[in-house]
């Protein structure tokens, strides 16, 4: 069978790209953006051969906005998690299974690596070499199937268990914060109890719901729940966690916060848009400083994008494969995003989303107890506020993001958000006039099936 053709990038490029910035990382190293090129262009290929794949319409897709630095730098994060989590778990750091859409300062402060189920997911796929992209996709819902029979079928996002519980990928601790938003972390704290990998210590960071951010006494209980988590991450690392620590910690996660905003801000401004999706949310993203397993490295693309958005938007440039007036959709519920390059050939592009904006977007003060004033912001995450709350925060969003639609979508087994979602998208419609439309997905797949995308784009044409 002939083989399937591998992505190269242009070798007239690599000039340039080496003239970038290079990478920081949290413990002291870096990498050159000569190092980044040699790696993408000789190593990644063989390595993770799934990543280059020329398929027009693979979510996986390398994006193609190559004189963007952090289009390149973002997918070498990616496609390295393996090789430096496990060195950075070598040299002492406890990894941490938690929640997406929460902050991981304490984490960081306390001298852990705090991994959402995606960041797990990427490191577990690091571990197996050489795969395309179909066979990358079947392991990955081998990997669902397996976690699904362990814990139930109605969990969606579950990979994380059958990775963590029969694939021993060397996890310390499962700690997140217990918010109301996602299901499958409640099922899946209580299979962890039950499987056989005992080495994995549970802890659960019990969140209080309902006007939790004014009530005293909900804000001291979590605070003393974030005292208590450093402190049992801080045994594992070997130290004592001190409150400078976590002031420091929370200093620079805010810096990544303001940046992330700061460059939201611009993107949204610009008459064309000055990135395409993928590159879009990938910045945003950056500016939580999760995903990459290392918030110093994120933080340092980031800082670099931003100069780069800026100047797109002040000289007009557009992203390449967007139309020049594209229909502008905002993401709200969990976990499932259409498949970017499918929406933008139909005329569409997605300009943000609610889930982990809602955090990245929240600002922790600086000055005083930094336990209170953590546990304060995060009992503050729009998204996990009443319906009527989230709706008008959502809204500011939609016209800050100048957005033409809603899309509210979420996986099979999404407790919260099924429930949630009419009501939510009919708050939106009375008190804002903007169409939504809500999508439940059967479990995703880096392709997508056409049954969402056929809906998705009759609702860009009713758009
Ligand atoms: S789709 Fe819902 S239940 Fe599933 S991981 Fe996401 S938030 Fe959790």
């Amino acid at each position: 069978m002939a083989k399937t053709a591998l992505y190269e990038y242009p070798a007239e490029l690599r000039e340039e790209f080496e003239a970038t910035e290079d990478i920081h990382f949290r413990d002291g190293s870096r990498a050159t953006a000569a190092d980044v090129w040699h790696f993408m262009t000789e190593i990644g290929p063989k390595r993770y051969p799934f990543a280059y794949t020329q398929k027009k319409y693979a979510g996986s897709r390398l994006s193609r906005d190559i004189h963007l630095p952090s289009a390149i730098k973002n997918h070498y994060l990616l496609l390295t998690m393996n090789d430096r989590i496990n060195k950075s778990r070598e040299n002492g750091a406890p990894v941490i299974f938690v929640q997406g859409g929460q902050s991981v300062d304490p984490y960081y402060a306390a001298g852990g690596i705090a991994l959402r189920p995606a960041s797990v997911g990427l490191w577990a796929r690091g571990r197996h070499e050489g795969l395309g992209l179909n066979e990358e996709a079947i392991r990955s819902r081998n990997q669902r199937e397996k976690a699904n029979h362990a814990i139930s079928f109605e969990a969606c996002q579950t990979a994380g268990y059958a990775n963590i519980q029969e694939d021993d990928l060397p996890v310390d601790m499962v700690a997140p914060f217990t918010c109301l938003r996602c299901s499958d972390i409640s099922y899946g704290v209580e299979a962890h109890r039950h499987g056989p990998n005992k080495a994995v210590k549970l802890m659960n960071i019990d969140y209080p719901m309902r006007h939790q951010a004014d009530k005293p006494w909900a804000v001291e209980y979590f605070a003393r729940n974030l005292r208590r988590l450093t402190s049992e991450i801080g045994k594992r690392a070997g130290r004592e966690v001190t409150d400078d620590d976590l002031t420091k910690e929370i200093k620079l996660h805010n810096e990544g916060r303001r940046l992330a905003i700061d460059t939201a801000e611009l993107w949204w401004s610009a008459d064309l848009p000055p990135t395409n999706g993928v590159d879009r949310r990938a910045l945003y993203q950056m500016g939580g400083m999760e995903i990459h397993g290392d918030p110093s490295a994120s933080l340092t693309v980031l800082r670099e994008s931003n100069a780069y958005i800026r100047e797109r938007v002040k000289r007009g440039i557009k992203a390449e494969g967007v139309v020049d007036k594209p229909i502008r959709l905002f993401v709200c519920g969990s976990c499932v995003f259409p498949n970017d390059f499918r929406i933008e050939e139909a005329g569409a592009i997605i300009v943000g989303q609610d889930n982990h904006w809602s955090d990245i977007s929240t600002l922790v003060a600086e000055e005083g107890d930094p336990y209170q004033n953590l546990a304060h912001a995060i009992l503050s995450y729009p998204y996990e506020q009443s319906i009527e709350k989230r709706a008008e925060w959502t809204i500011e969003q939609l016209k800050k993001s100048r957005a033409d639609g809603v899309l509210f979508l979420y996986q099979w087994g999404c407790n919260t958000q099924s429930a949630i979602a009419r009501m939510l998208c009919d708050t939106i419609k009375r008190d804002s006039g903007i169409p939504t439309m809500i999508i439940e997905q059967h479990e995703g797949g880096s392709e997508q099936s056409e049954q969402l995308l056929n809906r998705v784009n009759a609702f860009i044409e009713m758009l």
